[in-house]
C-alpha cells in the first residue's frame, strides 16, 4: 500500500454454508429471545454472538439488573421474558432481596440478578430450542440484492464464512447489520442530541450486607443508595475526591451474600461507533472504577473491606445508532400512554437519559425528567408497536432491542433489558410468520402476529387489532 492510498479493494472467495431460515446478529436480550422464539416456531436459526456468552449488557456488561417488569399492579412482561423470570426464580438467580412481591407489584423497581446464572439459563434455552449458536462470531458484511438481504458474512477464528438466509434480525444494539445493509439510521451523538453517556460497570466483593445500615430487605438498600446520592457523593465532591465531579450514578446492585455490581462512572462524549473512542473510554473507565471502589470504602457503610474484582470486558453503551423505522415512538405517545393495535409489548419505566456532562444544569435536567410528570404512574403503561422494529420498507430484516426506532426520551425508557427481551420475541415470531405466509416485514399482518404473541403468553391489553402496522 502506498502512503496516498485511502481504500483497499477486498475481493476473494470464502466458503459458503447451507442456508438458514433466520440469522440473528447479536445474542443480547433481544437476540437471544428472537432466536429461541423463532426456533420454537420451527425455523432453522443461526445466532451469531461476538462475545463468549449470551445476555449482552446484562452479562458481558455487568448490568445485572432488569428494568421494571411490572406497573406496580400487574406484571407487564409475558411470554419469553416471564418464562425467563420464572426460571430464574426457581434457580435462585435473583439477588437475595428479590421477593415475588418485588417482581409483581413494586412500581419501577429494577430487578437485580446474578449474571453467571443468567448466562447458563440462556445457554440452556438456546440449546434446547435447537438454535445453531456461534460464539466469538461477528456479522461483518451484508449481501444485498432485489431489495432484500440474501446473506451475511461472519467472521470468527475459522476466518470468513458466507451464510445465506431467508430472514435476518439485527439485535447488535448498534444496528450493525442494519447499517451494513444500508438502512437509514440515526447516529446519536452528543453534538446532535442529548445522549446518555456510557459507563464501564464493575464487579465487587467484600460487601457487608449485614451492616445495620442495610436493614433486612431492599428498603434498607434503597435508603443507603439515596444517602450515597444525596449525602456522600456531594460530600466527596466537596472534599475534592473525584477526578470528575459527576453528581449522578445509578450505584451498587446487591447480587449475592457479599457481592455487588457497580454502575458508576460516566465516560462522557464517548463515540460508541469509533474504536479509538471506545478504546480510550475503556482505559478511562477502568480508572474511574478504581476511584468509585475507593469512594465506597471511604464513605459508605458496610464497604470497608470492599474489593474491585474486575471491570466488564465491554463498554456499557446506552445509545449509539437507531434505525429509521416504519414508525418512531415519541415522547408525546409516551405521555399519552398510547396503546397501539399492533403493539407487541407494553412497558412502564422512567425516561432515563443520563446527564451528558458534570454540570449542575444537566444534573437538574436529568432529575426533572427522571422524576417528572412525563413518567408513567402506577397501573400505567405505553405500547411498543411492531412498526418501531421494522426498517422503513424492509422485506426480510427486523431489529430488536436498543437499536429500535424511538426518540431519545422514549429510548431512555424502553432500551431496558426486559423490553428488549419482549421485542426479541416479537421479531422472532414475525420472521416465522413472514416465512410461512410470504408477507414482507413491512407488510406483515399484525393482527395475526399479536394473536400469536398472546397465544405464546405475551401480555397485550389493546382492545382492537389491525392487520396493518402503525405508521407515522
Ligand atoms: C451502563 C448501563 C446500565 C444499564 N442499566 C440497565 C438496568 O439497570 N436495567 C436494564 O434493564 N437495562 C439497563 N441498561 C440498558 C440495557 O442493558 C440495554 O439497553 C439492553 O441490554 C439492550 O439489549 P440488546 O439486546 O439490544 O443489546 P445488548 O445487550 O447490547 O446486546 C447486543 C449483543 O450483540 C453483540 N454484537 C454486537 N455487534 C455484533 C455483531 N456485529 N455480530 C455479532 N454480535 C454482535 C454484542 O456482543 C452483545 O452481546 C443499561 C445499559 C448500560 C450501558
Amino acid at each position: 500500500m502506498t502512503s496516498t492510498q485511502t481504500t483497499y479493494q477486498l475481493t476473494r472467495s470464502i466458503p459458503a454454508e447451507a442456508p438458514y431460515d433466520l440469522v440473528v446478529a447479536g445474542g443480547g436480550p433481544a437476540g437471544t429471545a428472537a432466536a429461541v422464539c423463532a426456533a420454537r416456531r420451527g425455523l432453522k436459526v443461526l445466532l451469531a454472538e461476538a462475545t463468549g456468552c449470551l445476555g449482552g449488557m446484562g452479562t458481558s456488561g455487568l448490568v445485572s439488573s432488569f428494568g421494571p417488569v411490572s406497573d406496580g399492579e400487574r406484571m407487564l412482561v409475558g411470554g419469553f421474558m416471564k418464562e425467563l423470570l420464572q426460571t430464574m426464580w426457581e434457580r435462585e438467580a435473583f439477588a437475595p432481596q428479590v421477593t415475588q412481591d418485588f417482581l409483581h407489584r413494586q412500581l419501577n423497581r429494577w430487578v437485580p440478578f446474578k449474571p453467571e446464572h443468567l448466562k447458563r439459563i440462556l445457554d440452556e434455552f438456546v440449546v434446547q430450542a435447537g438454535v445453531d449458536l456461534r460464539f466469538f462470531t461477528r456479522v461483518v458484511e451484508a449481501d444485498l440484492g432485489q431489495g432484500r438481504i440474501n446473506g451475511v458474512v461472519l467472521s470468527n477464528v475459522e476466518g470468513l464464512r458466507y451464510v445465506p438466509a431467508r430472514t435476518f434480525i439485527d439485535a447488535t444494539g448498534d444496528a450493525a447489520l442494519a447499517a451494513l445493509a444500508g438502512v437509514p439510521c440515526k447516529v446519536v451523538l452528543r453534538d446532535t442530541d442529548t445522549v446518555s453517556p456510557s459507563t464501564l460497570c464493575s464487579l465487587l466483593a467484600g460487601m457487608d450486607w449485614q451492616d445495620p445500615a442495610y436493614g433486612s430487605d431492599w428498603r434498607g438498600i434503597d435508603e443507603v443508595k439515596a444517602k450515597v446520592k444525596n449525602q456522600w457523593v456531594p460530600q466527596a465532591i466537596e472534599e475534592g475526591f473525584f477526578t470528575q465531579d459527576d453528581r449522578f450514578f445509578p450505584g451498587m446492585n446487591r447480587i449475592g451474600d457479599n457481592g455487588a455490581t457497580l454502575n458508576a462512572g460516566h465516560v462522557f462524549n464517548l463515540n460508541p461507533l469509533s474504536v479509538r473512542s471506545l478504546s480510550d473510554g475503556m482505559v478511562f473507565g477502568r480508572k474511574l472504577a478504581l476511584e468509585y471502589a475507593e469512594f465506597y470504602r471511604k464513605y459508605v457503610p458496610g464497604c470497608a473491606d470492599l474489593e474491585l474484582l474486575t471491570t466488564a470486558p465491554v463498554m456499557g453503551v446506552r445509545d449509539s445508532r437507531r434505525i429509521v423505522g416504519e414508525f418512531e415512538l415519541n415522547i408525546e405517545d409516551f405521555r399519552a400512554k398510547r396503546q397501539f393495535p399492533d403493539q407487541i409489548a407494553v412497558y412502564n419505566r422512567p425516561t432515563d437519559v443520563h446527564p451528558t456532562d458534570t454540570s449542575k444544569a444537566e444534573f437538574d435536567r436529568f432529575m426533572k425528567d427522571f422524576h417528572g410528570k412525563d413518567n408513567l404512574g402506577r397501573g400505567d403503561c405505553v405500547g411498543i408497536p411492531y412498526s418501531i422494529l421494522v426498517p422503513r420498507g424492509s422485506h426480510n430484516l427486523w431489529v430488536a432491542g436498543r437499536c429500535h426506532s424511538s426518540d431519545t426520551k422514549v429510548h431512555g425508557s424502553i432500551r431496558a433489558q426486559s423490553a428488549a427481551y419482549m421485542m426479541g420475541q416479537a421479531v422472532g415470531t414475525a420472521a416465522a410468520q413472514s416465512i410461512a405466509t410470504g408477507q414482507p416485514a413491512c407488510d406483515l399482518d399484525t393482527a395475526v402476529l399479536v394473536q400469536q404473541l398472546r397465544a405464546d403468553g405475551a401480555y397485550l391489553p389493546q382492545e382492537g387489532l389491525s392487520s396493518r402496522m402503525t405508521r407515522a
